[in-house]
C-alpha cells in the first residue's frame, strides 16, 4: 500500500487493531519540512508549540498514532478527534481539550494532563502511569483496561467514570467526590482513597489491598465481593454499607463507624470454597483468616456499642477456629471446642447451660426406677416394687435433684450397680454444669 503513497504524501497507516466501525485510514497528508511524513507522524520529540497552535482539526479528526511525545502542547482541542494509539509520552497537557475524542490505547506515561478535559473521553487501554490529572474533568469518560498506577485524580471530576479492570495501584485519590462511577474488578492495591466520598459506586470484584480508606465517606454503598485486605478503613463512614464476601483479612479498624444496617454477611469470603482466594492462602488456613476476621468484627461491633452483634461474632470465630481444629486433624481441640459450642454456646449462653442441667435432672429422675431404683434403707422404690408412680417419680425426681447439685443427704441412695453408676455420672455432670453456669454468668456479668 505505501508503495503507491506519492512522496509528499505522509503514508502512515492506522494500526491494524482498530475495531472495524472505526475503520483503517492512510494518512493523505503533506510532508512536514524535511521529513518523510506529516507533522503528526513524524518521529521526533519535543514539536513546536507554533506548529500546533496552527493545526487546523476537523470533527472526527484522524490522527491515529500521532507522536506528541515530550512536547509542551498549547491548550488546543482534540475534541471529537480519534488518537488512537497515540504517543503522548511526557508531554504537558495542561487544561488540553480531549472531550469525546478517542484516545485508546494511546500513552500518556508521565504526562501533566492537570485541568484538562477528557468528559466523555474513550480512553480504554489507555496508558496513564504517573500523570498527573489533578482537576481533570473526567465526567462519563471510559477508562477501563487503563493503566492509572501512581496517577495523581485528586479533584477531578468523576461522576459517571468507568473504570472497569483498570490499574489504580498507588494512586492518589484523596478527598475525591467518586460519585456514579462504575469501578468493577478495578486494583486500588496501596492507592489513597483518604477522605474520599463515595456514592452509587459499582465495586464488585474490585481490590483495594492495603489501600488508605482513612476518614473515608462510604455510607451506604455496596463493597461486596471487594477485597480490602490489608487496607486502613480508620474513622471510615460505612454505616448502611454492604460488605458481603467481602474480604478483611488483616484490614485496619479503628474509630470506624458502623451501625445495625452495615451488612457483614452470615460469613466470610474464606469460608466459602467457591471463592478463589490465590496463593496466599495455602499456608494460612481459611477458617484462621476467617477467625481473624471474625475477632476483628467483634471488637468492631462493641467499639460501636453493638453487644449482641459482638457476641454473635465470637461465636462464629470460635466456630471458626474449631473448623480449624477439624481441618488440620487436631481431635482432641476440636471436640474441647465442640463440647463447649454445645454447652454453653461457646461461653455465651446461659439459656444452653440451664437446658442441660434441667434436662440431665429430668432425664436421670427417669432413669432411677428403671435401673435399680432408689432405697431409703426401709423401703426400695423402683418399677414394679408396687408404689404409686407419681410419688416413685417425684422421689426420684427429688434424689436426682439432690445429686445433680452434689448436696448428698444420704436421705435415699441407689440400688445396684446401674443407679449407682448413673448416680456417679449425674453428680460429675452436675458438677461441670454449675461450674459452667458461673463461668458463663461470670463472662457475661463482666461485659
Ligand atoms: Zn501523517
Amino acid at each position: 500500500m505505501s508503495e503507491r503513497v506519492p512522496e509528499d504524501r505522509c503514508g502512515y497507516v492506522s494500526a491494524e487493531d482498530l475495531p472495524e466501525d472505526l475503520g483503517g485510514v492512510c494518512c493523505w497528508r503533506s510532508i512536514w519540512k524535511n521529513n518523510n511524513k506529516c507533522f503528526w507522524h513524524t518521529e521526533k520529540e519535543s514539536k513546536s508549540c507554533t506548529e500546533l497552535q496552527n493545526a487546523q482539526l476537523n470533527k472526527g479528526e484522524r490522527l491515529d498514532g500521532a507522536i506528541l511525545k515530550k512536547s509542551a502542547i498549547p491548550p488546543i482541542s482534540f475534541a471529537d478527534a480519534i488518537l488512537w494509539d497515540a504517543d503522548f509520552k511526557s508531554s504537558t497537557l495542561s487544561n488540553v481539550n480531549f472531550s469525546n475524542a478517542n484516545i485508546c490505547n494511546s500513552s500518556f506515561l508521565g504526562a501533566d494532563l492537570r485541568e484538562a478535559d477528557l468528559s466523555n473521553t474513550s480512553a480504554v487501554n489507555a496508558d496513564f502511569w504517573h500523570c498527573s490529572l489533578r482537576g481533570a474533568d473526567l465526567i462519563g469518560a471510559d477508562m477501563s483496561n487503563s493503566r492509572l498506577a501512581n496517577v495523581d485524580l485528586r479533584d477531578t471530576d468523576t461522576i459517571g467514570l468507568t473504570i472497569e479492570k483498570a490499574n489504580l495501584n498507588e494512586a492518589n485519590l484523596k478527598g475525591l467526590m467518586l460519585s456514579n462511577a462504575l469501578m468493577t474488578k478495578s486494583t486500588f492495591a496501596g492507592a489513597n482513597l483518604s477522605d474520599t466520598q463515595m456514592s452509587q459506586l459499582y465495586l464488585k470484584g474490585a481490590d483495594f489491598e492495603g489501600a488508605t480508606l482513612k476518614n473515608a465517606k462510604a455510607s451506604n454503598t455496596n463493597f461486596s465481593q471487594v477485597n480490602f485486605e490489608d487496607a486502613s478503613l480508620v474513622q471510615a463512614d460505612i454505616r448502611d454499607s454492604n460488605f458481603k464476601n467481602t474480604r478483611f483479612y488483616q484490614t485496619l479498624f479503628s474509630d470506624t463507624r458502623i451501625n445495625s444496617n452495615t451488612d457483614f454477611g452470615d460469613t466470610t469470603a474464606y469460608e466459602d470454597p467457591d471463592i478463589d482466594l490465590g496463593e496466599n492462602y495455602e499456608d494460612t488456613s481459611r477458617f484462621e483468616a476467617a477467625a481473624w476476621v471474625y475477632r476483628r468484627l467483634q471488637d468492631l461491633h462493641e467499639e460501636n456499642a453493638m453487644s449482641e452483634q459482638a457476641r454473635e461474632y465470637h461465636v462464629r470465630k470460635e466456630e471458626a477456629h474449631r473448623s480449624n481444629y477439624w481441618s488440620k486433624g487436631q481431635y482432641f481441640q476440636w471436640f474441647v471446642y465442640t463440647l463447649n459450642r454445645y454447652l454453653t454456646r461457646h461461653g455465651e449462653s446461659l439459656k444452653h447451660v440451664v437446658t442441660w442441667s434441667v434436662g440431665t435432672i429430668l432425664t436421670c429422675a427417669l432413669a432411677y426406677p428403671f435401673a435399680g431404683g432408689i432405697s431409703t434403707g426401709n423401703e426400695v422404690f423402683r418399677v414394679g416394687s408396687g408404689a404409686a408412680l407419681g410419688g416413685l417419680f417425684l422421689r426420684s425426681l427429688y434424689f436426682s435433684t439432690v445429686t445433680f447439685t452434689t448436696l448428698g443427704y444420704g436421705d435415699y441412695h441407689p440400688v445396684g450397680p446401674a443407679a449407682k453408676a448413673l448416680a456417679g455420672a449425674e453428680s460429675l455432670a452436675g458438677a461441670l454444669l454449675v461450674a459452667l453456669f458461673v463461668f458463663v454468668l461470670g463472662r457475661r456479668v463482666a461485659r
